[in-house]
């Protein structure tokens, strides 16, 4: 893909599942790659394989994003390329969840993505170069049972994406986000360990309603972010690019 190679990529989350295919995929294409995650052992596995640096952050942390991407800056260069990757999600119907699970649901999918797109906004645009691309959720544009404080978190994803689009626009920074639907990695797969039953029927029912009646793999959601951070996407910002086997089409 054109317009990788060379470039400095943060990836939030990349010690696992699609953060981490991307990270890979990222080097492949000839990209410098932080591997952020506040799992930091596997972080440095991701590192160690790409040729990339490990960097422990919580992205619920403003004060931690904002020493992580000073100390990537130091390390690696300014960042051209950003990956709001980190997510989290507590399976619970709604009536059964408490504020406490809001608030860490909130905090990591929805102000963790602003924080970090916070930390490097200023200088892509000093720099007249960016790309951001936030993995938002089918779940945040058709809702998803079991997930609503998650679903609620990932369309402010989707809103959020499309302002930071208009105001990056005219400094040369393009904002886009992904849209997931059901993928083999340890985030859904903990469905059943915090619904039981219910937890298996949900994946059974939301792998049901894709058009591909499978689930995907995280390589396929990081192909598609390595397209839109690429030149090939260049006349592209503001969208959300459903990878979810055909679920939320329209
Ligand atoms: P995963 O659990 O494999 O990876 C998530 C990574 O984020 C982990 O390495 C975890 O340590 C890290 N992380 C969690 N909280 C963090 C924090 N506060 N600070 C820094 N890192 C943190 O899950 P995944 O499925 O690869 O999830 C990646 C993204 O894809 C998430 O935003 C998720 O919401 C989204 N997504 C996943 C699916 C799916 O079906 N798996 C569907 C739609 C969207």
């Amino acid at each position: 893909m054109r317009g990788i190679e060379g470039r400095v990529a943060v990836v939030t989350g990349g010690a696992s599942g699609i953060g981490a295919a991307t990270c890979r995929r990222l080097a492949e294409e000839g990209a410098r790659v932080a591997v952020v995650d506040i799992d930091m052992a596997g972080a440095e596995r991701v590192a160690h394989e790409t040729g990339g640096r490990p960097y422990r952050c919580d992205v619920a942390d403003v004060d931690q994003v904002r020493a992580t991407v000073g100390a990537v800056e130091r390390e690696l260069g300014a960042v051209d390329l950003l990956v709001n990757n980190a997510g989290t999600d507590e399976f619970g119907f709604l009536v059964e969840t408490r504020p406490e699970q809001w608030d860490r649901v909130l905090a990591i999918n929805l102000r963790g993505v602003i924080a970090c797109t916070h930390a490097v906004l200023a200088g892509m645009q000093e720099r007249r170069f960016g790309r951001i691309v936030n993995v938002a959720s089918e779940a945040g544009r058709v809702g998803s049972r079991g997930s609503s404080v998650y679903s609620a978190a990932k369309a402010g994803v989707i809103g959020f994406t499309k302002a930071v689009a208009r105001e990056g626009a005219r400094y040369g920074v393009t904002c886009n986000a992904v849209a997931p639907g059901p993928i083999e990695t340890p985030l859904l797969m903990a469905a059943p360990e915090h619904l039981g039953e219910r937890g298996r029927k949900l994946i059974e029912t939301m792998v049901g309603s894709t058009a591909l009646r499978r689930i995907g793999r995280p390589e396929e959601v990081a192909g598609a972010i390595v397209f839109l951070l690429s030149d090939d996407a260049s006349y592209i910002t503001g969208e959300t690019l459903g990878v979810s086997g055909g679920l939320g089409m329209v």
